[in-house]
């Protein structure tokens, strides 16, 4: 027996109807408010996501599935299943010169990803994201507006009671002082950081407070740590931008809370971020997550760009979502004349109303007792009616029978 990989699941029978419930809402929500779907391959170049995930982060340190492909002659180069897709939507943007139309671009996709992570509840191997990306806007309305995306949908799909994180990382300049200060503070502690945090302070001090070590954090609690890491330290340009966003989320009557300790997980993000946390989700509590990148694009080799986007976790989202129930189908003829059932299904199937029949030869009573169960009439095809030329349909909710010429 061979079974499913750990971390992976099947989504079959009922609930598949609840994703395409979110899937539906996501194209409704988003195409509204023009955005464009964009698909990209499932896999793509690893050195894509070393540059443009950063080798800083778990994601591409510990968790990427990677592989290459053909004998020595053939391409030897490394690809990598996609952990996440903003790498792969800036590539496609560069690629497509994108850039050229007149921003913003904005877009929006839905699709499997990637990590080797420990599987345990709201966390697999296989999951699934949807997200947007919004290319061409430094102004504080694209931040607001992502932010607007994510609760708009949200709130599509019937999930409220969700609390918005906000914080700001300021821009390369001044994180450095911050960087820097961060570093000072924790230099007689570094002893006592986990091996993590142990690179994470040579290369990326300030993922250092994504840390998911207790003791890690109880390091990070520490008063003369805390005061560092609660400073005020962004610079007069990035204070204004980030005063800018919440003036508009405040407009737009969006609440939030600012938590000086978000950093996010991963190495592009500048000004901006945040993320939408549920309390009914336990310890995997981030449904979504996003940020502003402006220096993406450049460092994948476009022409610099301003960005933000974020991403949302479907299987997180699915435990919160009111799950859809199955619907009744219009018609199941019963006949032993499988020919003129299945002729009179073309012709109602046509109409767009949903029919099936019997394909067995089942009793007359077997097949009644099917349409009973899934649809919300019967339409009985016997010899009298196929000679006569008129149907018989039968009310499965009230029993009641008539004669028809027409369906
Ligand atoms: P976490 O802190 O939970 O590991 P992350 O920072 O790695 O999250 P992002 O890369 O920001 O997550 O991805 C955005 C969203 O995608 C998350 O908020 C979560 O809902 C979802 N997600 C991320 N990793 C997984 C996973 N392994 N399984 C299921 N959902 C995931
Ligand atoms: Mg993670």
């Amino acid at each position: 027996m061979i079974k499913a990989q750990r971390g992976t699941k099947d989504i079959i029978g009922l609930d598949t109807l609840t994703w395409q419930k979110i899937q539906q809402n996501a194209q409704d929500i988003f195409q509204n408010a023009n955005y464009k779907e964009i698909r990209t391959p499932i896999f793509e170049a690893t050195e894509l996501f070393k540059r443009g995930v950063g080798d800083s982060t778990d994601i591409v340190n510990k968790e990427m599935y990677t592989f290459s492909v053909g004998g020595k002659d053939k391409s030897e180069s490394s690809i990598t299943l996609r952990p996440e897709n903003t790498a792969g939507v800036v590539r496609a943007y560069i690629e497509h010169n994108i850039s050229r139309q007149s921003p913003p671009q904005k877009f929006w996709y839905f699709g499997p990803m990637f990590r080797y992570e420990r599987p345990q509840a709201g966390r697999q191997r296989q999951f699934h994201q949807i997200g947007i990306e919004l290319f061409g806007v430094e102004d504080p309305t694209a931040d607001a507006e992502a932010i607007l995306m994510a609760e708009e949908f949200l709130k599509s799909t019937g999930v409220d009671n969700l609390e918005v994180e906000l914080n700001t990382l300021g821009c390369p300049k001044c994180r450095e002082a911050y960087r820097n200060s961060i570093k000072e503070a924790l230099k007689p502690y570094l002893d006592k950081l986990c091996d993590d945090c142990k690179v994470r302070y040579e290369k990326n001090p300030l993922r250092m407070l994504d840390c998911k070590d207790e003791n890690c954090q109880k390091i990070f609690e520490l008063d003369e740590i805390k005061k560092v890491i609660l400073s005020d330290y962004v610079c007069q340009d990035c204070a204004q931008h980030f005063e800018e966003v919440q003036k508009l989320l405040d407009a737009l009557n969006i609440k939030y809370t600012r938590n000086k300790m978000l950093v996010r997980g991963l190495d592009y993000y500048n000004r901006t971020v945040f993320e939408i946390k549920s309390n009914l989700l336990g310890s995997q509590s981030a449904v979504c997550g996003g940020g502003r990148y402006d220096g993406l694009v450049e460092m994948l080799g476009g022409t610099p760009t301003p960005a933000v986007g974020w991403a949302m976790g479907v299987e997180r989202l699915f435990e919160l979502v009111q799950k859809v129930d199955e619907k009744k189908l219009d018609y199941f003829i019963v006949s032993k004349y499988p020919k003129e059932a299945m002729k009179l299904c073309k012709k109602l199937r046509r109409k767009g109303l949903s029919c099936d029949f019997d394909m067995q030869n089942r009793k007359f009573a077997k097949q009644l007792e099917k349409a009973a169960k899934i649809a919300n009439y019967a339409i009985i095809l016997g010899e009298d009616e196929i000679e006569k030329g008129f149907y018989t349909v039968k009310n499965l909710s009230n029993g009641t029978q008539e004669q028809r010429s027409e369906i």
